[in-house]
């Protein structure tokens, strides 16, 4: 059986290949001749320790993670690891974040209950409408870690450059993780909650310069330290299995798509023809500025709230479905993640130039 066509536009939790979905259906009742799917397994079993092994293979293989560095899969989301990061790396001290979203604001606050924490710039002030240069970062001397957010999913901004700091990097990739290829050495930690742009809601991902293990607070509970997670292989407990398979689908998928070289080559292609009709619309009004935008997160909106609803209601009729924003920002946001085809963004705006032509 087909599904109705759609073209899914949600934040997240948000769209998957096709394939990965399909394959995970013809698995799903009996995985590979065992006579149980793997939602089924015991994860001590060698048969989803297999799946545990290779996944991570698959993803230390995709982005490259250097051996130095360690990969958990982790549950919580990625607002556990808001608390995670300053209790396994703060111990006590100062940290520096760079506030540019929503996410990154809740991650300050967080960090906050267990030690000092620096804002080295914040764009709220504008509507967090851009990035901050990096000559704009207030960087402290004895910052234990420099804080921030790769892509801002709420309103559309990325970090086209990686933050020169002295203290280590700790990154929020949540929301462009895999598209695009990044250089892990250069980072003490980067995580990402999986169901943006990796797999179904549920799992976290987390990857981190093992040197940076071992400095948990005392209080730091057992699940949360990097330490023991490390040293238990991300099995301190039950992990979340599912979609730790549902990822290797994905991650089978994307090396066929050309791996993260071939999905920033995507990405740019989706997003920059979504903005040239922005940029060239008497009607709808790009929210991120150039030079701040992100490709996975393109925020927009019409003068008229009104305009917008409908905007968003008539687009949904034609099958391009939640193009609504964040209720924070109001307007819509036409998120394009790796498994977005470009037939959706063309759809997309063949539905924005009409409707421009019905209401200006
Ligand atoms: C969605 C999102 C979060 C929150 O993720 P949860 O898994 O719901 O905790 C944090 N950061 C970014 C950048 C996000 O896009």
């Amino acid at each position: 059986m087909a599904r109705e066509q759609v073209f899914n536009f949600a934040a997240g939790p948000s769209v998957l290949p096709a394939s990965a979905l399909e394959r995970a259906r013809a698995e799903m009742l009996d995985y590979h001749g065992c006579g149980m799917s793997v939602m089924e397994m015991s994860h001590r079993s060698p048969m989803f320790q297999e799946i545990f092994d290779s996944t991570k293979q698959k993803l230390k293989d995709a982005l490259c993670v250097p051996d130095t560095h360690e990969i958990l899969f982790l549950q919580g989301g990625a607002t556990l690891q808001f608390a995670s990061i300053p209790m396994n790396l703060l111990e006590g001290g100062a940290a520096d974040y760079a506030v540019t979203g929503n996410f990154s604001g809740k991650a300050a606050k967080e960090a906050k209950k267990y030690g000092t924490v620096r804002i080295a710039a914040d764009t709220s002030e504008t509507g967090h409408d851009r990035i901050p240069a990096q000559q704009e970062l207030k960087l402290s001397e004895d910052a234990k870690y420099f804080y921030y957010c790769a892509n801002n999913t709420i309103y559309g901004t990325e970090w086209q450059y990686v933050p020169q700091t002295k203290a280590p990097l700790v990154c929020d990739m949540s929301s462009d993780i895999l598209s695009k290829p990044v250089d892990v050495s250069r980072y003490g930690l980067i995580y990402a909650g999986a169901q943006k742009n990796m797999s179904p809601a549920g799992l976290t991902v987390v990857i981190l310069d093992k040197a940076l293990c071992g400095r948990e607070m005392p209080y730091t509970p057992e699940i949360m330290s990097y330490q023991t997670l490390v040293k238990h292989d991300s099995m301190l407990n039950t992990p979340p299995c599912w979609c730790i398979y549902m990822l290797s689908l994905v991650l089978d998928w994307l090396k066929e798509q050309g791996g993260v070289e071939g999905m920033e080559e995507i990405k740019r292609a989706r997003a920059a023809k979504l903005y040239d009709v922005l940029d060239n619309s008497r009607l709808y009004k790009a929210h991120a500025l150039p030079g701040s935008r992100s490709d996975m997160n393109v925020t927009f909106r019409t003068e008229d709230n009104e305009l917008d609803a409908a905007f968003v209601k008539g687009a949904a009729a034609r099958g391009l479905v939640n193009l609504k924003g964040h209720r924070i920002t109001g307007g819509m946001r036409a998120s394009l993640y790796n498994a977005m085809p470009m037939e959706g963004v063309d759809a997309l705006i063949a539905y924005m130039k009409e409707f421009e032509r019905d209401h200006v």
